[in-house]
C-alpha cells in the first residue's frame, strides 16, 4: 500500500517515533492536517542530534558544531515563519590545517597561496573542482568513486595532501566507496550559496538560542494543534494489533542505559493506526519483525560514529571558525571554534569543538572527556603552542553512532522507500537523504514531505 492510501484511507492516530528535526517536521505537517499525533523520544528533551545543553545562566549551546547555509531554505523559512529574527547569518572562515600550520582556505586566492601543494596541483585541484560544483548528473556520478576520479582529476599529490585525509578521516575504510555524487552535492551546494557575494564572503547561519530553539518551537506548534510530544519514552517495540500497532515503551529513565538494552515496561503500551519510525535503521531493525528480505536491506546501511569533544577556553584558540585537518599524524579531523563564527560576547567564555568520526567500535569512542582532552592536548599544542589543558575552564564530550550514513557506490538504488513491507508502517530517516549530504535542512524537508503524505494531503 502507497503512503497516500493510508492517509486516503484516513488514519486516525499516527505515531512517530524520535522527536528529532524530522519526526518534529512530520509531526507537525501531521498535526496541522487534523491528525492526531503522538511523538515519542527516548531522551528527556526533544532535539536529536541537534539538541543542546544550558551553559549557565540560560545560554544555549550545541551538542554537535552547527550550521546552516544559505542553500538551506526549509530550514531558514522555519525559522522565519516560527522564530522571526532567530536565525543570524554571520561571516564564515575556513581553513585547512597542514605542514605545521593553518591555510585560509576559502577564496581562489587562497588555493592560489595553499603552500603544502605545488603551483601546478593548486591549479589542477581548482580547475577539477570548479568542473566538479558545475555538472548536474549527479546520477552518473553516483555510479563512481570519488576518490577515483580525484586521483584522475586533481593529480595523486592532491589526493595524499588534500581529498584522502579529509575522505578517510571521515568515512575510514569505507572512503574508497563513497561516490562522487555525495562530494559533487556538498561542493554545489557551497557554490550555489556563494553566488552572491563571492566565496570570500562566505556567511553562515545560527539561530541565536542554538539549533534546539527550532525544534522546541517546532514541539510547540505540534502541541498547539493538538498533538502530542512524550519525551523520556525509548519504544522498544512495534507489533501489529488487529488493524492497527502497539508501541511498547520502556520505563522512565531508559535513556541512561545503552540503546535498546531496557525492557519493555507493561504500564506503557500505546496504540497507533500507522507508525513513522525515524531513528537510525539499525534501531529500527530491532523494534519490528521485518522479514529478511527487508531486514537485509536495513542491514546493509551502517553509520560513522561521531565522537565530539567541547573545550571551554578563556582565551581565542585560533583566528578560524571551520578547521578541516589534513594532517594523517593528527588525532582529530576539524576543529570548529564556534565562537570565531557567532559573537564570543554572546558566551560565557569561548567554544572549541574538536571533531572526529570513527568507526563504532573504535577506542577513540569509549575515551571519557578526560581521556580525550589528554589523548588530543599534545596535537592542540601543535596548531596553537600556548595551548595548555589545565586553562580548559570546562569541558564535554559527546558520541552518536549514527552520525553520518555510508553512501556506497549506486547508492540511490540501496535507499530504502518511506513505506516498508508493514503495511502502515514507514521508516524516514538521514539514510533516505542523497545525494545531499545529510543536515538539519534535509531532514526538515524529508518530515514535512513524509507528514504531507501520511496526511493525504499531496
Ligand atoms: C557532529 C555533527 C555535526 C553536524 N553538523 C551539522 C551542521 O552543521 N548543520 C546541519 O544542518 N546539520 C548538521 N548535523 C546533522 C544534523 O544534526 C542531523 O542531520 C539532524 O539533526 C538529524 O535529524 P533526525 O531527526 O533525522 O535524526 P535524529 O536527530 O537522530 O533524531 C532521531 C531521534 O530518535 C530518537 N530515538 C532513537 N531511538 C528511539 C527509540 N527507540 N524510541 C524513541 N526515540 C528514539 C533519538 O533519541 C533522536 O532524538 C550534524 C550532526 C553531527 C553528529
Amino acid at each position: 500500500m502507497s503512503i497516500e492510501a493510508a492517509g486516503a484511507r484516513g488514519t486516525r492516530r499516527v505515531a512517530i517515533v524520535g522527536a528529532g528535526v524530522l519526526g518534529l517536521a512530520a509531526g507537525r505537517a501531521l498535526a496541522r492536517r487534523g491528525v492526531a499525533v503522538d511523538l515519542y523520544e527516548r531522551w528527556p528533551d526533544v532535539a536529536g542530534m541537534a539538541s543542546a545543553f544550558d551553559l549557565g545562566n540560560g545560554v544555549w549551546i550545541d551538542r554537535y558544531y552547527h550550521h546552516l547555509f544559505q542553500s538551506d531554505r526549509e530550514m531558514t523559512a522555519l525559522h522565519d515563519e516560527l522564530l522571526p529574527g532567530e536565525l543570524e547569518w554571520h561571516r564564515s572562515t575556513v581553513g585547512m590545517y597542514a605542514d605545521g600550520r593553518i591555510w585560509p582556505f576559502v577564496s581562489p586566492l587562497d588555493l592560489i597561496r595553499y603552500g603544502p601543494l605545488a603551483p601546478a596541483d593548486r591549479v589542477r585541484l581548482g580547475l577539477a573542482v570548479l568542473r566538479l560544483a558545475r555538472r548536474t548528473d549527479w546520477e552518473r556520478m553516483d555510479e563512481v568513486s570519488a576518490l577515483d576520479w580525484l586521483r584522475r582529476a586533481c593529480g595523486e599529490r592532491a589526493l595524499e595532501k588534500v581529498w584522502r585525509p579529509l575522505m578517510l578521516g571521515k568515512f575510514g575504510d569505507d572512503a574508497p566507496a563513497i561516490p562522487l555524487a555525495w562530494l559533487w552535492s556538498k561542493l554545489a551546494l557551497r557554490r550555489q550559496k556563494l553566488s552572491g557575494g563571492g566565496a570570500a564572503k562566505e556567511r553562515l547561519g545560527y539561530p541565536r538560542s542554538s539549533f534546539r530553539a527550532i525544534c522546541v518551537a517546532l514541539a510547540d506548534d505540534i502541541r498547539r494543534h493538538g498533538g502530542r510530544v512524550h519525551l523520556d519514552r525509548e519504544v522498544v517495540r512495534v507489533d501489529r494489533d488487529g488493524e492497527g500497532f502497539a508501541l511498547r515503551a520502556a520505563a522512565p529513565g531508559a535513556y541512561r542505559l545503552p540503546a535498546g538494552t531496557a525492557p519493555a515496561d507493561g504500564e506503557r503500551t500505546a496504540r497507533a493506526d500507522a507508525v513513522l519510525l525515524t531513528t537510525p535503521t539499525h534501531v529500527a531493525r530491532r523494534l519490528a519483525a521485518w522479514g529478511d528480505a527487508y531486514a537485509a536491506r536495513l542491514d546493509a546501511w551502517t553509520y560513522r560514529t561521531a565522537v565530539v569533544l567541547l573545550l571551554e577556553l578563556r582565551d581565542r584558540f585560533s583566528g578560524t571558525y571551520w578547521t578541516n585537518v589534513v594532517d594523517r599524524d593528527m588525532p582529530f579531523l576539524g576543529l570548529i571554534e564556534h565562537t570565531n563564527l557567532v559573537p564570543a560576547e554572546r558566551y560565557p567564555a569561548r567554544y572549541l569543538y574538536v571533531s572526529n568520526y570513527v568507526a563504532r567500535d573504535d577506542p577513540l569512542a569509549r575515551m571519557g572527556t578526560d581521556e580525550l582532552l589528554r589523548h588530543y592536548a599534545p596535537a592542540l599544542r601543535r596548531v596553537n603552542a600556548r595551548f595548555d589543558e589545565r586553562a580548559v575552564l570546562r569541558a564535554w564530550s559527546f558520541r552518536e553512532d549514527a552520525a553520518q550514513p555510508v553512501p556506497r557506490i549506486g547508492n540511490r538504488r540501496r535507499m530504502l522507500p518511506l513505506a516498508t513491507p508493514i503495511d502502515g508502517l514507514y521508516v524516514a530517516n538521514t539514510t533516505q537523504i542523497y545525494p545531499e549530504d545529510r543536515g538539519t535542512n534535509y531532514s526538515a524537508k524529508l518530515g514535512r514531505e513524509v507528514g504531507e503524505r501520511l496526511a493525504g494531503r499531496t
